[in-house]
C-alpha cells in the first residue's frame, strides 16, 4: 500500500480496459506494461438503452481470454462524466428513440458484474495520459491531447499532472466558441460555434455535403481530396485554419509544448496540417517573447490505442 491507501502496481498486474464511444465498445486485458494481450470489438446497439450496454460490456469482455486474471477494470468513455463519482452525465453520443439516456452510474453496474473496482475516466484524459507514458514526447509533462473523430476530445497535462475543472470534472474545451455567432456551425451542445462544431467529423462533413448538394462522409471527402478535388482540398485548408484557432486558444490557456492529434481525422493530416502550422504563428506573434507559447504540433503514433492505454495508465497509477 501507498501513502493514499491504495495498492502499489505490480510488475506483473494486468487491466481489463475498455474504451467507449459512441459507436462501438473495444476491450482489451493489457499488461503493466502497457502491452495488449487480448481484444475484442463490439458494435453500441443504441436501440437497446442502458441494459442493452450493460450486456455488451460483459459480452465483449466474455470474448477475452480467461488468463491471465486482471486485477481491476478501468473505462476510458466519451462524455460528459464524473471520474470520480463514476457516472456518466447524460452522455451526448446515446439516444434511444431520441431520448437521451441521463445519469448513468456506470462504475456500480460494471463493478456487479466483474466483483473488481471500477475505474472511469474521460476518454481524451485517458488519451492525453497514454502520451504521456507512451506517446515519445520525452520527458515534457505539458501535452495537449486533441481527438479529431465524430466529434472532438481536448485532454490536458499541464506540469505533469492531468488538467481538471473544478467539482471533479473534466474541462470539456471543445465546447469553448470560436465563433458563437456563426449560425452555420450548430454544435451538439446547444451553442453554436465552438471548437468542435469546427472540427468534429460529423459536423465538417455535412457542411461539406449540403455545399456539394448531396450526402458526403468523411472518409469520401478524403478520397475527393487525395483524387484531386481542388474545391474539397480548399475546404481541409480551411479546417487547418480553424484548427489553428483552436489551438490558438488552448495554447494560451494550458500552454503545451506538445499538442499531439489522434482519432479519425489524424489519418487525414497531410491534407490539413500544414496549414494549420503556416498560419498558427501568426495568430500567437505576441505568446512568443519570454516564454514561447507556440507548441509542436504532431500526430499520435498511438493511433486508436491512445484511448485504451490511457485507461490502462490510469489503472496502473491507482
Ligand atoms: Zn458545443
Amino acid at each position: 500500500m501507498n501513502s493514499r491507501g491504495t495498492a502499489v502496481a505490480k510488475s506483473t498486474d494486468v487491466y481489463l480496459c475498455f474504451d467507449l464511444g459512441g459507436t462501438k465498445l473495444r476491450g482489451a486485458l493489457i499488461t503493466a506494461q502497457g502491452k495488449i494481450l487480448a481484444q475484442s470489438t463490439a458494435a453500441v446497439r443504441q436501440e437497446e438503452g442502458y441494459p442493452g450496454l450493460i450486456d455488451l460490456f460483459k459480452k465483449v469482455a466474455g470474448e477475452l481470454p480467461k488468463t491471465p486474471k486482471f486485477k481491476l477494470v478501468s473505462v476510458a468513455s466519451a462524455g460528459p462524466l464524473h471520474p470520480e463519482k463514476g457516472v456518466l452525465l447524460d452522455p451526448t453520443n446515446f439516444f434511444t428513440d431520441k431520448k437521451s439516456w441521463g445519469v448513468l452510474n456506470l462504475v456500480a453496474s460494471l463493478k456487479k458484474i466483474f466483483k473488481k473496482p471500477v475505474l472511469l475516466e474521460n476518454d481524451a484524459a485517458a488519451a492525453v495520459l497514454a502520451e504521456k507514458w507512451k506517446g515519445g514526447h520525452g520527458k515534457t509533462g505539458n501535452i495537449l491531447a486533441m481527438t479529431l473523430g465524430t466529434g472532438v476530445g481536448v485532454g490536458i497535462l499541464a506540469n505533469g499532472e492531468l488538467v481538471r475543472a473544478g467539482r471533479g470534472l473534466h474541462p470539456e474545451a471543445s465546447h469553448i466558441p470560436l465563433n458563437l455567432d456563426n449560425k452555420d456551425y450548430p454544435c451538439g451542445c446547444g451553442a453554436y460555434g465552438c471548437i468542435e462544431a469546427y472540427l468534429g467529423g460529423n459536423h465538417f462533413s455535412q457542411r461539406l455535403g449540403r455545399l456539394k448538394g448531396r450526402p458526403l462522409t468523411g472518409q469520401e471527402a478524403v478520397k475527393l481530396a487525395e483524387h484531386g478535388d481542388v474545391w474539397v482540398q480548399e475546404a481541409f485548408k480551411e479546417y487547418g485554419r480553424h484548427l489553428a484557432l483552436a489551438i490558438r486558444t488552448l495554447s494560451v490557456l494550458f500552454a503545451p509544448e506538445v499538442v499531439v492529434i489522434s482519432g479519425g481525422f489524424s489519418h487525414a493530416s497531410e491534407l490539413f496540417v500544414q496549414e494549420t502550422n503556416a498560419f498558427l504563428p501568426a495568430l500567437m506573434e505576441r505568446y512568443r517573447e519570454g516564454v514561447d507559447l507556440l507548441p509542436k504540433i504532431k500526430v499520435s503514433k498511438l493511433q486508436d490505442d491512445a484511448g485504451i492505454l490511457g485507461a490502462a495508465y490510469n489503472a496502473l497509477k491507482k
